[in-house]
């Protein structure tokens, strides 16, 4: 039941009016806290620059990962509520200021996530075929900002800059074959791409060595279990077995399977994956395109990796750099150029104005990750926020939406673009989607 409260001797409804900038996990699960938090006193609109929700669940996670992306059903329910609406296709810092925001909502909590690539800022990087993770994995995930992306796969060796998981996940999807993907809902374009390659080696470079991996072991594992690519790890890189015994539980896992890599060798495959430790990119060579990555060998001093002086040549015809993500700045958002995140204590930007998740903290940690990001900054809100609001909501956002003629995706429009793509999935995949943003929004005009 709504409570009223009397306010400057004006009867005032409790009412809360959140917008949420954001549809990936962050998002929904700030909606899912503000939900327990206020019941049925809350209003959440959840805005998205893309027609579609989801964020990195769809755009981010691997496509042959579709366990992980089943996560999204959760997020659906929350958006299903009476009392969460999806705004699609809506640019926040665009289409809508932060300031009209503010005018409209309680609170504008940002959870735009960190899509933008960190620069490896070494020479060579503007060369062709050279990407980031983020334009690489959104080409072979269907991010239609990187659906044009064409990578060219026709040279024989990758490199892979990072040791982290996304590193792992490009070189899997650079190492599978197209049966392999039965089952993904890697897009089309990409597949076909990716069938024609002939890449016969893909390096994996990492400034520091396997005691400081950032690999968990279930991807760790896949790479050993492909049909025609093998891991190679050089027995020499590996510390002494006894010093494994200081790691963590999960990366004590994670080192036992580079053992197990070093000790396995080929077993007849014909694609190999090598983990090259202690390389640290110096420069991306070439001549217009990409012909090798330029490597000083290191060593470590305590964490740390030192140059050694010692360079060499790793021969790549694509390079993919795969170490890490920026925020993008958003006008009157202060913004931490260092961190590469909105510049924030514990979520709070400004009166009125959050973030949260990846914009907030920089792109480390899981999915769940972001779920007590979520609970903590509505808590922060709850805190912050004087009872009673005079503010409009949604009913001010759909007039200024109608002024402006946004094309606003709803909730119920993304269900029809859901539709279509499962209905035009190959076999077996469980949904083909749409990488251009027209087609999307002529899909929920034409069922
Ligand atoms: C390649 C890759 C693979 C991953 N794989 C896994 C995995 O297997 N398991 C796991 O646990 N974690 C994985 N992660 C991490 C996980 O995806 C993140 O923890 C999570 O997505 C971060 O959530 P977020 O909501 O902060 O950001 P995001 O998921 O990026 O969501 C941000 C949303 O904001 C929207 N947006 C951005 N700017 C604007 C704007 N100006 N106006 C309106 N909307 C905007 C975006 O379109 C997007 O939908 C992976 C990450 C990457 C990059």
């Amino acid at each position: 039941m709504r409570v009223a409260w009397q306010h400057n001797h004006e009867w005032e409804s409790a009412l809360r009016h959140l917008a949420i900038i954001g549809s990936g996990p962050a998002g929904y699960y700030t909606a899912e806290a503000a939900q327990k938090q206020w019941g049925d006193d809350v209003r959440i609109d959840v805005f998205d620059r893309l027609p579609v929700p989801y964020g990195l669940i769809r755009s981010g996670v691997a496509p042959d990962h579709q366990s992980i992306k089943a996560v999204s059903r959760r997020y659906e329910g929350v958006a299903l509520s009476d009392n969460v609406h999806f705004i699609g296709n809506v640019t926040v810092g665009e289409d809508i200021t932060i300031a009209e925001l503010q005018g409209l909502y309680d609170a504008v909590i940002l959870a735009t996530g960190a899509p933008n690539d960190r620069p490896l800022g070494l020479p060579g990087e503007g060369l062709g075929n050279v990407f980031g993770s983020a334009a690489f994995v959104g080409w072979y995930n269907g991010h239609p900002q990187f659906a044009d992306l064409g990578p060219d796969l026709s040279g024989k060796s990758a490199v892979v800059i990072g040791n982290g998981n996304v590193a792992l996940d490009v070189a899997r999807i650079l190492a599978k074959t197209r049966a392999e993907f039965e089952g993904s809902d890697i897009v089309n374009h990409a597949l076909e791409r990716l069938d024609t390659a002939s890449l016969d080696k893909i390096v994996i470079l990492g400034r520091r060595g396997p005691h400081q991996i950032a690999m968990t072991p279930k991807e760790l594992g896949e790479l050993g279990h492909l049909s025609r690519a093998w891991p190679h790890v050089e027995p020499a890189d590996l510390p002494p077995e006894a010093a494994d015994a200081a790691l963590d539980p999960g990366q004590r896992k994670s080192v036992t399977l580079l053992r197990q890599f070093a000790a396995a060798g080929a077993q007849g495959k014909r694609l190999e994956v090598a983990f090259d430790f202690f390389a640290s990119p110096r420069a991306i060579l070439g001549d217009g395109t990409v012909s090798g990555v330029e490597v000083e060998r290191t060593r470590l001093e305590g964490d740390r990796a030192v140059g050694t002086g010692e360079t060499y040549v790793v021969p790549a015809s694509i390079v993919v750099v795969c170490i890490g993500y920026q925020t993008s700045p958003i006008p009157d958002v202060p913004f931490d150029e260092k961190a590469g995140r909105f510049a924030n204590e514990e979520g709070r930007i400004a009166p009125g104005l959050y973030c949260v998740g990846w914009a907030r903290r920089g792109p480390t940690g899981t999915i769940g990750t972001n779920r007590p990001d979520g609970f903590a900054v509505v808590e922060n809100i709850a805190a912050d926020l004087a009872p009673g609001s005079d503010k409009q909501g949604r009913d001010g956002f759909d007039r200024l939406a109608e002024a402006r003629a946004l094309k606003v995706v709803r909730f119920s429009d993304w269900k029809k673009i859901e539709d279509a793509e499962t209905r035009r999935a190959r076999e077996g995949a469980p949904r083909e989607k749409f990488v251009s943003i027209e087609d999307m929004i002529a899909t929920t005009r034409n069922q």
